[in-house]
């Protein structure tokens, strides 16, 4: 058998995304990992719902063999096996992202021998992870432009602390022949509309209206069209969002609502968020940046090397990608330094 990669859950961030991404690189290059102080960064150490959600999805997809966790387990061995396509369905029992999970499984499933549903269940809106309109919207399509075929839909939105929301995704094995010579995010082109959306769910529909007027107010420079949608749910939710269109692809911006914030509070942290980028003039948004590391490192590969502009004003260059990034978070330095561990 091969050797354990040895990972160390606190490193950089200390969150669960050193997990995700140990899970995806095993199950795709077949090296088993050792994990251990998962999530040692955070305040309530240890395996989340989402998180072992995550583990059970890709064990089950590529037949691997795990040591026995729970929530709360701070450590995992995990030996893959060969990765299969077919259906499945995945429920993170509390409102923990569907997004993240959808994240950790899809560059699998894009190496399964036949294509692949996937229904997952859980929070499709919560906050610090990606919103379903950002994962579709943004992240999707450079997938797609890395030669990836996947289609998703939502059925239900899922809001904290209820949870029950519910989405679909097809992932078709991917074609070598459609892999791109060269991946370039560093120019997106003209800015050609944008929107102001505001959703709630067995909510006052003022409290959206509220926030997209606030966004639409403080970003009047960009004149956003405004939307605002009451959409069902399990429970009650919030969340507002912006989405710039540019000539080369969409950026949504997003925040939840949660009953401890006011509309204010919602509104402006997307209006931060807009601003944040749009200042930058770069073409890869921050959270973006850290979620394509692994998709990057699977489908345009080659030899590489990471070089740096600077702490936040990062331009990471490899012979065949390069990425003009907004910003060099935690999130994203933690990722490169976890794949670099996989060779
Ligand atoms: P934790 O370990 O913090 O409880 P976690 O397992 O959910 O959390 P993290 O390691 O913090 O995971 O990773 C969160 C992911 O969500 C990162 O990829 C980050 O870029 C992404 N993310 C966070 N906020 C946003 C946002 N507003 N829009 C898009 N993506 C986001």
């Amino acid at each position: 058998m091969k050797d354990f990669i040895e990972i160390d859950g606190a490193q950089g961030e200390g969150g669960g995304q050193v997990l995700r991404t140990s899970l995806t690189l095993s199950a795709v290059t077949g090296q088993p990992v050792w994990i251990e102080k998962i999530r040692a960064g955070r305040e309530k150490p240890g395996l989340k719902r989402q998180h072992l959600t995550c583990i059970k999805a890709v064990a089950a997809i590529c037949g691997a063999k795990t040591s026995d966790v729970e929530v709360g387990s701070g450590e995992l061995e995990f030996v893959p096996g060969a990765i299969k396509g077919g259906d499945y369905r995945l429920d993170v029992g509390t409102a923990g992202s569907v997004t993240l999970v959808a994240q950790t499984v899809i560059p699998v499933l894009l190496k399964a021998d036949k294509p692949s549903t996937v229904t997952i269940t859980g929070g499709t809106h919560v906050p610090f992870a990606p919103v379903w309109d950002f994962f579709v919207e943004t992240y999707l399509p450079e997938l797609r432009r890395m030669g990836a075929r996947i289609e998703a839909e939502i059925d239900q939105c899922g809001f904290y602390p209820a949870a029950g929301g519910v989405v679909k995704l097809r992932v078709w094995p991917y074609d070598e022949s459609k892999k791109p010579d060269r991946y370039e995010l560093v120019d997106l082109g003209e800015y050609k509309s944008g929107v102001a959306k505001g959703v709630v769910a067995h909510l006052p529909r003022s409290i959206a209206a509220a926030e997209v007027g606030i966004v639409g107010v403080q970003l009047r420079d960009l004149a956003l069209k405004h939307e605002i949608c009451e959409v069902d749910a399990m429970g009650p939710g919030n969340y507002c969002c912006v989405k710039l269109n540019y000539e080369r692809a969409t950026v949504v911006f997003s925040s939840v609502g949660t009953y401890d914030r006011s509309r204010k509070a919602v509104a402006h942290e997307v209006v931060h968020g807009v601003r944040e980028f749009v200042k930058s003039g770069k073409a890869c948004e921050k959270h973006l940046a850290d979620q394509l590391l692994v998709p990057l490192a699977m489908f345009v590969g080659g030899d590489y090397h990471w070089g740096t502009d600077g702490l936040w004003e990062a331009e990471v260059r490899r012979p065949n990608w390069t990425l003009d990034v907004q910003k060099e978070t935690k999130h994203y330095t933690t990722n490169r330094d976890v794949i670099e561990k996989f060779g």
